[in-house]
């Protein structure tokens, strides 16, 4: 036998084996930056395998869903992708082995038969485990009926001894196999089951470390003991702790968690994804919560890996995608935000350029820059983007008068506010308006309000309210002054004389038109 340490000195290879029944979800991807990290670190390969033996539950759409999301996370591989459903031959080569030499055999036995069997043995406080009943058939009679087209599977021949194993994540686990009895491998030599493919496949792909979820923990003795019966050496295991909820129930999405796909779609980055993933299990002893790949290829250790299950929190995962969002510049946070602008039909691209889709003006490079900068500071996620700023891209800007108003304020009292702004603001040339200048003129007007009894005339209310209403039609938004600053000049002025004629009157419709 081999011992671990030798283990060690081969050349390390793990595997990443998804089961394509659904959409990625956080736990394959734990399982795949695991094993990635691990494997990285140790300079060892990775095999990418699909287990898609499941024929009805498993679609190519699902598959290349999770293929796809692991590119997008950097969560390479060295060899395949290799499909199940196209290595039944070498699962077929391996069953016959198995029945040749006896540690395999075909049962007949019907379904009703088997139920019957369980319910007597629970009846008597028994486990339920197959009798062992087809064993005693000879295999000649097996085979005869066989060929006659009956209807079998295909039983491993259990044991009745205890295994252990010693498991990276969980020390020594013992397990006794008197309750396992003989299990089905397979359906049919065409159809083998995921304990004995995955033993073959590990086997005729090399690998020396199987790292997965704690939910195959128990499927382990099984494969030990498909193994041993081949002649096949034990990988070395690390089981990793269960993914759950707050309330310590599986994950769902009533936790919060949903398709990795639908992560990316409302604009999750792969960082925080990965970063977020590597604490599901994991820490690193020290008050250092933000990982980059560099640094978790760094300290990442299976040993620090933790036992208990793993909680799952959405919060964490919006504060770490909000703080990686924040690490852009704004030339790549324009990028990453460009489609979500597009998918909202509020720019379209012709020919070479960006369009507004209102107004049919071209999008000037260090508009997008300028909206995602001002925004940068409380976008948790890319897609809240389009909501925040959709005020910029309209030529329409749709709103009731009254919303001009602050406090108690007459309309007559906010056209002049407003008229007050247009001169303030007619004042500056294009090439001195910004931000800065903007406030600087605003706020030395409001500091100059006539004190009466000790008290302004006016709050800043009075000027920098409707100046933000005037600007972008509604309550919520980034500051006056940075809208100014994105808008420019000619609109700044265009969008407060609209706002202007509302307030007084002048307009006859509601509606207003920048051009
Ligand atoms: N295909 C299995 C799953 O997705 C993984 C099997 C294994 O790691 O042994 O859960």
């Amino acid at each position: 036998m081999t011992t671990d340490n030798e283990k060690q000195l081969k050349k390390m290879k793990v595997r990443m084996p998804p089961s394509p029944t659904g959409y990625m979800h956080i736990g394959t991807v734990r399982m795949a930056l695991f094993n990635y990290l691990y494997a990285s670190q140790h300079d060892g390969q990775i095999v990418m395998r699909m287990e898609d033996t499941d024929r009805e539950r498993s679609k190519k759409e699902f598959a290349d869903d999770i293929i796809d999301g692991l590119r997008w996370l950097g969560l390479g591989w060295d060899e395949g992708p290799y499909y199940q459903s196209q290595r039944g031959e070498i699962y077929k080569r391996y069953l016959q082995r198995l029945l040749d030499e006896n540690k395999a055999y075909w049962c007949f036995c019907s379904q009703d038969e088997l139920e019957a069997q369980k319910q007597y043995q629970m009846s008597r406080g028994e486990a339920p485990i197959y009798s062992g009943k087809c064993f005693e058939m000879p295999r000649a009679q097996a085979e005869e009926l066989i060929r006659q087209g009956r209807k079998a599977v295909v039983r491993f021949r259990g044991s009745k001894k205890k295994i252990a194993f010693n498991d990276i994540v969980r020390g020594r686990i013992e397990f006794d196999c008197s309750l396992t009895g003989d299990f089905v491998i397979a359906k049919d030599l065409d159809n083998a089951l995921y304990n004995f493919t995955v033993v073959v496949d590990d086997c005729e792909m090399g690998i020396t470390h199987v790292i997965r979820g704690e939910d195959h923990i128990s499927n382990t003795p099984k494969q030990i003991l498909v193994q041993e019966a081949l002649g096949i050496e034990m990988p070395v295991y690390a089981h990793l702790p269960i993914v759950m909820g707050a309330d310590r129930s599986k994950l769902s999405k009533r936790h919060g968690a949903v398709a990795i796909t639908e992560y990316r779609r409302q604009g999750y980055l792969a960082e925080a994804l990965i970063n977020f993933t590597a604490f599901l299990g994991w820490n690193p002893g020290t008050e250092k919560e933000i990982y980059s790949m560099e640094e978790l290829l760094r300290d990442f250790s299976l040993d620090k890996v933790q036992k208990g299950g793993a909680v799952f929190n959405p919060v964490r995962l919006d504060y770490l995608n909000g703080l990686y969002i924040r690490q852009k510049t704004p030339a790549q946070l324009a990028e990453l935000c460009l489609p979500y602008f597009i998918e909202a039909g509020l720019v379209s691209k012709e020919g070479q350029d960006y369009k507004n889709r209102q107004t049919a003006e071209i999008i000037e490079p260090g508009f997008l820059e300028k909206i995602v900068a001002y925004q940068q500071p409380r976008l948790k996620k890319l897609s809240e983007i389009v909501d925040l700023s959709g005020y910029f891209f309209t030529g329409q800007l749709d709103y009731d008068k009254d919303l001009l108003k602050w406090k108690d304020a007459t309309l007559k009292e906010i056209a002049d506010a407003l008229d007050e702004l247009i001169n303030l603001f007619s004042k500056i040339e294009t090439g001195d308006w910004g931000r800065q200048k903007l406030e600087e003129i605003v706020m030395s007007r409001i500091a100059g309000f006539n004190l009466a009894q000790g008290k302004p005339e006016k709050d800043r209310g009075y000027l920098l309210w409707p100046l933000r209403v005037a600007l972008c039609g509604q309550k919520m938004s980034i500051g006056p002054f940075e809208m100014a600053d994105v808008l420019g000049r000619e609109k700044t002025l265009k969008r407060l004389m609209a706002a202007k004629d509302l307030a007084s009157g002048t307009s006859s419709a509601e509606t207003l038109f920048d051009n």
